[in-house]
Order: C-alpha cells, then sequence, then structure tokens
C-alpha cells in the first residue's frame, strides 16, 4: 500500500483523507489542533453551544457522497434538515423580508414588498441554475490546469454560452440591471460575500451562489455545522484513516524533486506522496523554504475575513431566526472600507446565525446562541483591538435601533474571534475566509491547481487552491486532487 500523508484535517482534508482511503491507499492525517475540522469547529460556554466558524451549510450530497463512496449509507451518520426559510432580512427603515424556501412565493414576497416585476425573481433563480448548469462541470469538478479539461464537452458548452456567463460585468452591475428596487439589488448583491468578495468588483457569474441556496436549498446538521467535520473524521477512522492531533509540520522535505518526507515535532515521517490541506501561501512560505514559490499567485489580493462576537442571550427575539441579515444603509461604501481602506465600515451589514432556534438544546431555556459576523478585511496589520471595540459599539447600537431593544444587558457570555485569531487557529493566510478573493475575473485562473509542477508527488486541496472557499467547494477539491494523485501513483 502507498502511504499518503495530509497536512491539515479541514473539510478538504477529511474530505480527500476518506477519498483516499476508499481507494486502498494508507493515510495519515496531522492536524495542528486537538481536534479536526480547521475552520469548521464549535465550542461550549455556559450552556450555550457555538459553531465557531461556517453556519450556513449548502450542498449536502456532497458530504453524503463520501459516505455512499465508502458502502454507507450517510443517513445512519449523518442527519440534516432542509431549511423552510433562507433568511430574515432587515433594513434600517422598517422594511423586513422573510425569504421562504419556496421560490414561487419568495418571487410573489419580492413583488409585494420591494414592488419587483412578478416572475423577475425566478427568472433571476432560473439564469443562476442555467450559469451552474454550464459552468459546474467545467470550473468546480476538474482540474482547470489540465488540457483534457479544455478539449471536454463541458468546455464546449462553456464556450457556446460564454456571453450568458457574465464573466465581462460587475455582479452589482448585473443585479441592478435585473431589479428596480436597491434593497433587491442588496439582497442578493450579498451572495459576494459567500466567497469573501465584492459584489461591486467581482464579475456577475457570482450569481451562480444563489441558486445552491433557493433552487438546491439551505440545509442544517442535526447537530449543528461541527456535525459535518465530526461525521467526516469517524467515517476517515472507520476506513483506516490514522489521526495524529496536536501535531504541525513543519516542513516537507524535498529531494530530487520529490517530497520524501515530513517534518513534526516529533519525530520525521516517510510517505510516498503529501497532500496539503494547510492554506498553499505558508505551505510555500513555511514548509517548502527550499523550493521556489509561485509568487503571483500567492501575492494575490485575499478574499475578506470576519470579525465574529458569540453572545450567549438571555432573552429569545421572536423576530429572529436561523440566519438574520441587518443591512447598512450604504452598502458600496461598505465594501470600499472592507476592499480599499481595509477596515470596517461604521455602519456595517450584520449577520445574526442563531441555531438555537432550531436546536434548542444549543442554548440554555428562554435564552439564545448568537453568532454575530461583520464582513471583514483580512489582516495586512490593522490594529484589531481597536477596530473590535469600534464596530462592537457600532452594531450595539445598529441591533439597538432595528429591534427596537438594549441588547448589551442580555448578554451573558462573549467570545470575540477577529482575522489574527482566524490565521491562528488555522493557518489561514492573512486570516482570509476564503483563500485568495474572486475579485476580478480571472480570479478562477489565479488559485494554485490541485497538483505541483514542480515536485512530482505534491497536491493541494481546501479552500485555498482550486476551485475555491467554502465547504462544497473544498470538498469538491479533493475530488478533484485524489482524481489527479490517483492516475499518478
Ligand atoms: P481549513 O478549514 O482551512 O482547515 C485547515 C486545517 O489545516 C486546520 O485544521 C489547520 O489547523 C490545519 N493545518 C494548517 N497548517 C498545518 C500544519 N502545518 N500542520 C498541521 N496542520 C495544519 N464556508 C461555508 O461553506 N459556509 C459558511 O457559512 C462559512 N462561514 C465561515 C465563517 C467563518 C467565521 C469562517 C472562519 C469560515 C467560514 N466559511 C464558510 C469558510 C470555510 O470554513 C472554509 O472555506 C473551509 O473550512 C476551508 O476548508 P479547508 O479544507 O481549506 O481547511
Amino acid at each position: 500500500m502507498k502511504k499518503i500523508a495530509v497536512i491539515g484535517s479541514g473539510p478538504g482534508g477529511l474530505a480527500v483523507a476518506i477519498r483516499l482511503a476508499v481507494l486502498k491507499y494508507q493515510v495519515e492525517v496531522f492536524e495542528s489542533n486537538p481536534f479536526p475540522g480547521g475552520k469548521i469547529s464549535e465550542f461550549h460556554s455556559e450552556g450555550f453551544r457555538f459553531d465557531g466558524g461556517p453556519s450556513l451549510f449548502t450542498l449536502p450530497g456532497l458530504i453524503d457522497e463520501l459516505f455512499q463512496l465508502a458502502g454507507k449509507n450517510p443517513k445512519n451518520y449523518f442527519k440534516y434538515r432542509k431549511l423552510d426559510e433562507v433568511c430574515r432580512y432587515f433594513w434600517e427603515d422598517g422594511t423586513r423580508l422573510n425569504v421562504p424556501a419556496d421560490n414561487e412565493l419568495f418571487d410573489k414576497i419580492v413583488s409585494e414588498v420591494l414592488d419587483e416585476k412578478p416572475g423577475q425573481t425566478l427568472s433571476y433563480l432560473q439564469d443562476s441554475s442555467f450559469k451552474y448548469e454550464v459552468l459546474s462541470g467545467l470550473f468546480i469538478h476538474k482540474s482547470l490546469h489540465k488540457v483534457s479539461t479544455w478539449l471536454s464537452k463541458d468546455a464546449i458548452k462553456g464556450y457556446l454560452n460564454i456571453f450568458k456567463m457574465g464573466i465581462f460585468g460587475t455582479f452589482h452591475d448585473f443585479n441592478s440591471k435585473t431589479f428596480r428596487n436597491t434593497k433587491t439589488v442588496q439582497l442578493f448583491d450579498r451572495y459576494a460575500t459567500y466567497n469573501g468578495s465584492s459584489p461591486y468588483q467581482t464579475p456577475a457569474t457570482m450569481s451562480i451562489i444563489p441558486h445552491l441556496e433557493y433552487n438546491i436549498g439551505a440545509y442544517l446538521p442535526e447537530k449543528g455545522m461541527y456535525h459535518i467535520a465530526d461525521a467526516l473524521y469517524n467515517l476517515a477512522k472507520e476506513l483506516g484513516v490514522k489521526f495524529h492531533f496536536n501535531t504541525r509540520v513543519e516542513e516537507i522535505m524535498v529531494e530530487n524533486s520529490l517530497a520524501q518526507a515530513i517534518r513534526t515535532g516529533s519525530g520525521i515521517f516517510n510517505f510516498d506522496a503529501v497532500v496539503s490541506n494547510m492554506d498553499v501561501t505558508p505551505t510555500y512560505r513555511k514548509l517548502l523554504p527550499g523550493v521556489k514559490a509561485p509568487d503571483q499567485i500567492l501575492n494575490q489580493e485575499k478574499s475578506g475575513s470576519g470579525l465574529i462576537f458569540y453572545w450567549g442571550i438571555k432573552k429569545e427575539f421572536r423576530e429572529l431566526g436561523l440566519h438574520n441579515i441587518l443591512f447598512s444603509d450604504d452598502y458600496k461604501t461598505e465594501f470600499e472600507h472592507q476592499f480599499n481602506k481595509k477596515d470596517i465600515y461604521d455602519d456595517p451589514t450584520i449577520y445574526i446565525n442563531i441555531t438555537s432556534k432550531i436546536i434548542p438544546t444549543d442554548a440554555p431555556e428562554g435564552c439564545e446562541n448568537w453568532f454575530v459576523l461583520i464582513n471583514a478585511p483580512s489582516n495586512s496589520g490593522q490594529d484589531w483591538d481597536l477596530i473590535t471595540k469600534m464596530t462592537r459599539t457600532a452594531i450595539l447600537k445598529k441591533i439597538n435601533r432595528i429591534l427596537k431593544t438594549d441588547i448589551e444587558q442580555y448578554i451573558v457570555t462573549e467570545k470575540v474571534l477577529d482575522p489574527i485569531k482566524i490565521e491562528m487557529n488555522t493557518s489561514s493566510s492573512q486570516g482570509a475566509l476564503y483563500g485568495n478573493s474572486s475579485n476580478n475575473k480571472f480570479a478562477a485562473f489565479l488559485r494554485h491547481p490541485n497538483f505541483s509542477s514542480q515536485i512530482k508527488n505534491l497536491y493541494f486541496v481546501g479552500g485555498s487552491v482550486h476551485p475555491g472557499g467554502g465547504i462544497p467547494l473544498a470538498i469538491s477539491s479533493a475530488k478533484i486532487t485524489s482524481e489527479i494523485l490517483a492516475r499518478i501513483l
């Protein structure tokens, strides 16, 4: 059996370990944290459970597929439910919009509340589905760095529809041309943040993202988001994958253009191939000191990061659901602050996720577990203590205005996560949530491939490489990586 080392147990690392174990490789995962999951994490405080990272779960079929590959029934390991309601939106002028999972009803509500043409939202979502159908075969499920991809049937379909894919205009311009109410435009512009980019810079191709949430659906695992990591970890263990926790890899030892071994604090381990689930930038800068780094790719602008307040709240707010957005009055200025001034606007859009709305055991009775996220720039040396203090004051005021409350008196437990801590916890370059930003039309080509062209048995998986960040894409990268590896080794 060939031996493979996987560095990191984020969703991409777990998924690649499972796929390689199914293909009968002997797999060992080295993880610097004491637990699996990477940015998917959880913690408990004073009777509250909080998901530390991702809160939105789409494309659950990608997780099911891993169990099916291993010959197991996913339902015995991993249960999740489809949400009846996608999100609740709040604006300062009192406008509120609860978005149901039923698209026809959504269209009706948008035309009633935001005065859009009946059918307009449905046709937007159909276009989103069409773009997904054309592009997913090309960009999501295959390596962009293999000639065979560009000669495939999917590629020909892409060439034939290239002018319908929104590559040449911005996402915001596309949404503005589609909808007449600036609030509807803002609602759809928000999907740029799902891969940490700005709707004013990222191409209109991003209108593919709403397809996942509206046409396929938004989901929540039965035991919260950490259930994803836990279920994949248990599956990997059942398949014989060996895990080394609290074990940071310090070097990938290269000789004769081959990765011969990895060096950790507890020794040197020899392998036939190495797959790095560590962010690709520190993989080159820290683990491969003698190897020429692909600087053009590594120095690209990073995606956005987040400033997160985890609050145990000793009150229930009936007007809030699982996913809630309290919109900024000036979205354009908000993104200018995030991507140009590299700070946080004083009227930021606030995302509040409350899993106890659906999983009552996540908070004591009469209480709620609030995960409050503000889009933040990646870390470039800002004074995060000051930014956190100022942002906390601004969001308390905004929540009070919109929910007509005095929220601070209900906060019984608090923890904060900023870009510096995100980088410390997961080695994510500059604390970015999704690797390189997608703020230009060439972004897909400016992500590192899933293999190394210099070191024959070195591979990459996860949100910092092709096809991109977020749980679904990190899991998709594992399929691409394992297929390339299996063809060679
Ligand atoms: P990561 O999750 O980045 O994990 C990498 C792992 O490698 C870590 O465990 C790290 O400890 C380990 N590692 C790194 N270096 C070493 C080393 N030298 N030795 C050993 N181990 C090492 N995505 C969504 O889909 N939906 C969301 O709602 C969402 N919200 C998010 C909110 C927050 C606050 C954060 C932080 C992220 C969010 N994301 C969301 C993004 C998502 O979490 C990431 O895209 C995804 O986790 C990336 O997975 P990955 O496989 O690249 O590994």
